[in-house]
């Protein structure tokens, strides 16, 4: 082993997706890189993601598509490396991939084909991988240098780049480091929240469980009484219901954006209006059969079969009926929480971007530090926008450092 302190220009801490990318600018632009990584092996998240295909990027991905207390802040970095850019890497690499849908792009073959080009881009900016490295403990000389203790003995350098990512799933590696960092530096944290995550139903509710496995396109969103305007933010997907509440994309989407103690918000039959006229016809039949069969018109027939049961009309009074019909639009759960970091597939909250500058993540009020990727309080939605806000955080650190 080297002997202690290895001296660098730039440390970057986790080589997940945003350290990766950050440590191969910065090394390409001839900075000597240290890239310390607690796990055994660098991206274990990108091998993952995506089902194992890694939804790398999305076509669409505009500010909006992300959730911040600071909804400004990830324009300028998301200008500067948009998906284009990294859709040229990897072009550049020949890794064949596909747009599956809504402008989400993933790899032909396996995620590890993006795993391995951030990789040959780290060597050719002579990046120095340090696996196995725990226990890492942060502090700052008094002419600025940042000293790191670690497992892998001490390295110096007059940068360091937090991308130690969220709490999301801690059997892949995640920890609290990147926050317990801001703190230490004096940034505020906003509490992070699980997000992307399953959510799940308790009391009556979780009679819903007994339709497992049952899947139907809806609109979903979480109904923000704290008085989050982002809150009212829509996804028309499909929902899937598991044997503890609700999933599938449009339910993960919202959850993103739900807070405990808030409704979600169901329109069980987006794509039809005027669902129960038959039965308000003078003569029509007006009894749990006949709704169960208007419904399976539109719906997954145990579904539909739940909904009649539990959703019947008091009466059957053509008002009776609207306000069935009504409520089919705006069906409202209340969930007891969600499947938690265990499953949440991102951590939204972090790192307070009030105190980062926009177009290079370094602290205001601390030259030489930066923070990036999932870290900070910047969470994208479905669909490849977190990984392409890793990249365009990672490039604005990495061009800066
Ligand atoms: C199952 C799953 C599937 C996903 N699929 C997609 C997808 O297809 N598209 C998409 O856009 N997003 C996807 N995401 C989200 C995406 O993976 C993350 O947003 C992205 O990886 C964040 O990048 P990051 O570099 O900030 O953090 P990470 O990729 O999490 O990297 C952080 C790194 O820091 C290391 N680390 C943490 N703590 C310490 C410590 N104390 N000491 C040393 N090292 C440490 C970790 O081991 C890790 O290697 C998925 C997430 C999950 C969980």
């Amino acid at each position: 082993m080297a002997t202690d302190p290895r001296q660098f220009d730039v440390i970057v801490l986790g080589a997940g997706a945003a350290g990766l990318m950050c440590a191969a600018v910065a090394g390409q632009r001839g900075r000597r890189v240290a890239l310390l990584e607690h796990n055994g092996q660098p991206g274990r998240k990108i091998l993952i993601s995506g089902g194992g295909r890694c939804n790398f990027t999305n076509l669409h991905c505009r500010p909006e598509d992300f959730l911040s207390e600071n909804p400004h802040f990830a324009k300028s970095a998301l200008a500067l490396y948009e998906p284009q850019h990294f859709l040229e890497l990897v072009d550049r690499y020949g890794i064949a991939w596909h747009e599956k849908t809504q402008g989400q792009l993933f790899c032909d073959g396996s995620a590890r084909a993006i795993l391995d080009m951030l990789l040959a881009e780290c060597e050719l900016g002579r990046v120095e991988i340090a696996l196995n490295a725990g226990g890492i403990a942060v502090e700052r000389s008094a002419s600025g240098e940042f000293c790191v203790a670690s497992s892998q003995g001490e390295f110096r350098a007059g940068a360091l780049v937090v991308a130690t990512g969220g709490l999301s799933i801690p059997k892949l590696g995640a920890t609290g480091l990147g926050y317990e960092l801001a703190r230490q530096f004096g940034l505020r944290v906003i509490e992070p929240w699980p997000a992307l995550v399953p959510l799940v139903l308790g009391g009556a509710e979780a009679e819903w469980t007994k339709l497992a496995g049952v899947s139907a396109e809806v609109v979903a969103w979480a109904d923000g009484k704290n008085g989050k305007a982002q809150g009212k933010v829509k996804f028309r997907e499909k929902m899937l219901v598991t044997h503890r509440g609700l999933s599938g994309p449009a339910v993960l989407q919202a959850s993103s954006y739900w807070r405990p103690g808030e409704a979600l918000v169901l329109d069980l039959a987006p794509n039809s209006s005027g669902l129960l006229n038959a039965l308000r016809q003078p003569d029509a039949h007006r009894d749990s059969a006949a709704l169960r069969q208007a419904l399976r018109e539109v719906l997954p027939q145990r579904l539909a079969g739940h909904l009649a049961e539990i959703g019947a009309p008091q009466g059957w009074s053509n008002a009776a009926l609207e306000a069935c019909e009504r409520r089919l639009h705006r069906w409202e759960f209340h969930p007891v929480g969600t499947e938690g970091f265990e499953k949440a597939e991102v951590t939204a909250g972090g790192v307070d971007t009030a105190g980062l500058q926009a177009r290079t993540m370094e602290v205001r009020a601390v030259p030489g530090l930066f923070f990036i990727g999932e870290a900070v309080d910047v969470t994208g939605q479905l669909g490849g926008f977190n990984f392409q806000w890793a990249w365009a955080s990672g490039v604005a650190a990495g061009r800066a450092c």
